[in-house]
């Protein structure tokens, strides 16, 4: 079988090509095991109506904050996309980003350009959607305790959920043979 690859490697080739044979490995047991995948593709979905119900309230975190950021996290810290970003993506039959994340060595991430994140946000890192930064706390603080723990419980429930979702889909394809 095909070893899944995640972690950032050295040459942007290198991992180009990693990126693609994994999407391809993800695909094909998938494919393979369609009729085992209910339940992890109903939390899939689930997940994905509980991303929509915060997205509004992200983008208006990015509207007041980002703009002025002299520290733009997109450049400066390390984040990349996991398996149960990759698995998510699969489950809910959205298009793939072309390749692994690049930001943190010194450079902006490939997704970023000069109006913000260029992926949507469904195809977005878990790590970018979670991520609120200490000035994004502030704003949010402003916005009101009600909506704030109500962002913090979903966040938490998204978090279980894809748990949740992975090991479903790893008990489905645990019997798969794939050459
Ligand atoms: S999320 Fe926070 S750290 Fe990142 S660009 Fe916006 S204000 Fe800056
Ligand atoms: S994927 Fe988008 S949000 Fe995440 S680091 Fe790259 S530009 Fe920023």
């Amino acid at each position: 079988m095909t070893p899944l690859h995640f972690f950032p490697t050295s040459k942007q080739s290198e991992k180009d090509a990693r990126w693609q044979a994994t999407n391809l490995a993800v695909k094909k047991l998938i494919y393979l095991n369609q009729d085992k995948l209910s339940k992890a593709m109903a939390i899939a979905d689930a997940i994905c109506r509980q991303l929509k119900s915060i997205f509004p309230l992200l983008d208006e975190l990015v509207r007041v904050a980002c703009p002025w950021c002299p520290e733009q996290c997109c450049i400066v810290n390390k984040v990349w996309i996991d398996f149960q970003d990759l698995l998510f993506w699969h489950l809910i039959d959205q298009p793939i980003p072309v390749g692994q994340l690049n930001c943190g060595d010194k450079a902006a991430c490939r997704y970023l350009n000069h109006r913000g994140c260029i992926l949507p946000r469904l195809i977005r890192p878990w790590a970018c959607t979670l991520y609120v930064c200490a000035t994004q706390n502030k704003c949010l603080a402003k916005i009101g305790p009600l909506v704030e723990k109500q962002l913090k419980t979903t966040i938490q429930l998204i978090k279980d959920q894809r748990i949740d979702m992975e090991t479903e889909f790893i008990k489905a394809i645990s019997k798969t043979n794939v050459t």
